[in-house]
Parts: structure tokens; C-alpha cells; sequence
């Protein structure tokens, strides 16, 4: 490729930035424009030198740009190459040219930088030191707590969730709520249920209604399963966590399991459908009261799979027979229950508290015809 090719592609790819950025900062009409500078970018060959070395002569100059320059180094961390973004990271938070808003974002970035390099102290240093701007405070606290739920760090994670709670509550309360769990369960499973009791409470004070303070005392530290199950209440997401959380559990057998959940849909009908559900994915969970519930589930919502399956009598239900059932229904309804993220879409067999693809807590929801409803 000739040399002025590579000069007026550099030229090119920085112009079209600037034009991104100048949109994309003056409102909603700018997105278009900034995707399609992307895609423009990602077709450029990666680790173009001649490209970039062009690119950051005009970097460097006092008066170009920072819009094109923050592109740039997105699109080299994209491909792998944080070293070159961290380098015109660097530079930009250097530029005394420049505002204190995008010198702090250009702070953002480094810690982002070494973040996507693995040094997670050296990014947190960076956010830490964002965090001293009181604009982009919240972000950077933010993505300190991303490099603590990286590193499994719960305590330090609560103390920068409360600083969050003070810039934005409900989503401090939310993740420090979390937090508080994963110590309470890591207190649990070393068998350690006062101090993890003692985390829940925590959790409580401050948090407003996260399932997961119904469902983890009742399946971490269940003595009574009745109580378990009747603090549920309405919310039946709830129901199906805790239903799966004793299925297969030592100590409750397929006598007492059939009393349990006889009881409390006896007192709560509304909790049929979330045993139905759980049943599906659960086989321990089969006794005649459950299998009555997955029936009058199943003649509810799938009326015609009932009525060619049979509904058979629920006592006389056995374990072959619901295996057969879950892969009939399976083949009728294209699949499993799944726990599908409301951020992201992501599914999963199992659930889990983070979405592992986007992070996002308490974003899991049950997808399936059986499914019932989240009235929370
Ligand atoms: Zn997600």
C-alpha cells in the first residue's frame, strides 16, 4: 500500500471520529453516525503503524481533537492493544489544553486500560483518583466495584457500594445488599451461620425488597422449610429459588416434602405454579402434592399437551414418568426452563445472582410456558 494511502486513511479515520464524537456528545442523532464510525474503524487493518504513528503526531498537536483521540484508543483496546490506549489515555489526561471533565474521563480510560491488562491495582489506583472529580465520581466508583466483584473482594465491595449510596441510593442499597449475600453465603458455606445471619440483617437494613433476602436465609440456613417457603409470599420468583434450593437436600424426605408443599399451597395457591416450575427443572422436588400442582399448571397453560400426555394421578406419578414428561414437554415447548438476563438477554440453566455476561444483579427471570407470573 502507498504511504499517501495509509496518511489520508489516518486522516480519514480521524476526521470521521471527530464528526462521531461531535454528534454523538450533541444528542440521540449523533448514535448513527458514531456506529457507523466504528464499523469504519473495525475495518481498518489492526496495528496499522504507519497509520497511527501519522495519527499521533497529530495527536500530540495542542489543538486536535480529544473526541478522535478517545476513539482511537477504544478501537486499539477493542482489538487487544491497551498498551497504544493507554498511551493516548495517558496523553490526554496529561493535556493541561484540555477540560478537567475530559482529562478525568481520560483517568476513566487508563484504569480501563489496565484493567483490560489484567493490573487490576493499577486501575484501581487510576479510579480512585477519578473518583476525586466530583462529576464522573459515580462512575469511577463504579468500576472500582467491577475490579472488587472481579476479585471476589465482598468487604471492600460494601464499603464503595455505601459511597455509591450517596450518589445515586437505590442502586448503593441495591449492590451493597449483594454484597452483604455473598459474604452471608461465603459465612454459610464455612458453616458459619451466626456471623452469616448477622450479614442478612445488615442486608436487610436499607435494601427495599431483593428476592434474594427471601431466598438465600431460607436455603443457606433453612431449619424450618415452612417458613421458608411461607415468607416467599407473593413473590413466586422467589418460591421457585427457594423450592430449588431444597430440592435434593438431606433431611427432607419424600413424606415430609409432600406435607410441605401440600401446606402451603393449601394456604397460598398462588405459589402452585411456582412448584410446577421448579418441579420441571427439579426431579427431586417429585410427591404427589407437586405433581398435582405441575397438572393444573400444565391443563392451565398447555391444555392440549395435557390432554395428549394424560394427566395420570399424581399419586401413582413416578419418576420415570416425569422425566418422560419434562422431555415431552421440552420437545413441545423448544426447551428447558431458562433464566434469561432482563440486561442482556443472556440464558442460563442454572440461576445466578450476576448475570455473567453483563454483571448486572438480580437480572434474571424465568422463561417458560410454566413460568409464573412476577406479581413481586
Ligand atoms: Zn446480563
Amino acid at each position: 500500500m502507498p504511504p499517501d494511502f495509509l496518511v489520508s486513511m489516518a486522516g480519514g479515520l480521524i476526521l470521521a471520529a471527530a464528526f462521531g464524537y461531535w454528534f454523538a456528545r450533541s444528542g440521540e442523532s449523533g448514535r448513527g453516525l458514531h456506529r457507523r464510525f466504528r464499523e469504519y474503524a473495525q475495518r481498518l487493518p489492526r496495528r496499522s503503524e504507519k497509520a497511527v504513528s501519522a495519527y499521533l503526531e497529530q495527536a500530540e498537536e495542542e489543538s486536535s481533537e480529544p473526541g478522535a483521540a478517545f476513539e482511537l484508543a477504544a478501537y486499539f483496546r477493542s482489538g487487544g492493544d491497551w498498551r497504544r490506549a493507554l498511551q493516548i489515555h495517558e496523553s490526554l489526561a496529561a493535556r493541561e489544553d484540555l477540560d478537567a471533565a475530559t482529562r478525568a474521563h481520560a483517568g476513566l480510560e487508563i484504569g480501563d486500560d489496565y484493567r483490560a491488562a489484567g493490573m487490576l491495582d493499577r486501575a484501581e489506583e487510576a479510579y480512585v483518583r477519578t473518583a476525586e472529580y466530583l462529576p464522573l465520581r459515580l462512575n469511577a466508583l463504579e468500576r472500582q466495584l467491577g475490579v472488587c466483584e472481579q476479585l471476589s473482594d465482598w468487604e471492600r465491595a460494601v464499603r464503595i457500594a455505601e459511597q455509591v449510596r450517596r450518589e445515586d441510593r437505590s442502586l448503593g442499597s441495591r449492590l451493597r445488599c449483594h454484597y452483604l449475600c455473598e459474604l452471608a453465603a461465603q459465612a454459610a458455606g464455612e458453616g458459619e451461620l451466626r456471623r452469616a445471619r448477622s450479614y442478612w440483617r445488615k442486608a436487610a437494613r436499607g435494601a427495599n425488597g431483593s428476592a434474594r433476602l427471601l431466598v438465600d436465609p431460607a436455603v443457606l440456613d433453612a431449619g424450618d422449610p415452612n417458613r421458608a417457603l411461607a415468607h416467599t409470599g407473593s413473590n413466586s420468583l422467589a418460591a421457585v429459588l427457594v423450592l430449588l434450593g431444597l430440592a435434593g437436600r438431606d433431611g427432607i424426605s419424600g413424606k415430609e416434602l409432600d406435607e410441605l408443599i401440600e401446606d402451603q399451597v393449601s394456604d397460598n395457591p398462588a405459589l402452585g405454579p411456582a412448584v410446577a416450575c421448579a418441579l420441571l427443572m427439579a426431579p427431586e422436588l417429585l410427591c404427589p402434592a407437586s405433581a398435582r400442582c405441575l397438572f393444573a399448571s400444565l391443563e392451565e397453560r398447555l391444555s392440549s399437551f395435557a390432554r395428549m400426555y394424560g394427566s395420570g394421578r399424581p399419586e401413582e406419578f413416578t419418576g420415570e414418568a416425569l422425566e418422560a414428561l419434562v422431555c415431552e414437554f421440552e420437545t413441545a415447548t423448544g426447551g428447558p426452563p431458562l433464566w434469561r438476563c432482563t440486561i442482556c438477554g443472556h440464558q442460563d440453566e442454572a440461576h445466578h445472582w450476576r448475570c455473567s455476561e453483563c454483571g448486572a444483579w438480580e437480572s434474571a427471570r424465568l422463561i417458560s410456558v410454566l413460568s409464573p407470573s412476577t406479581s413481586e
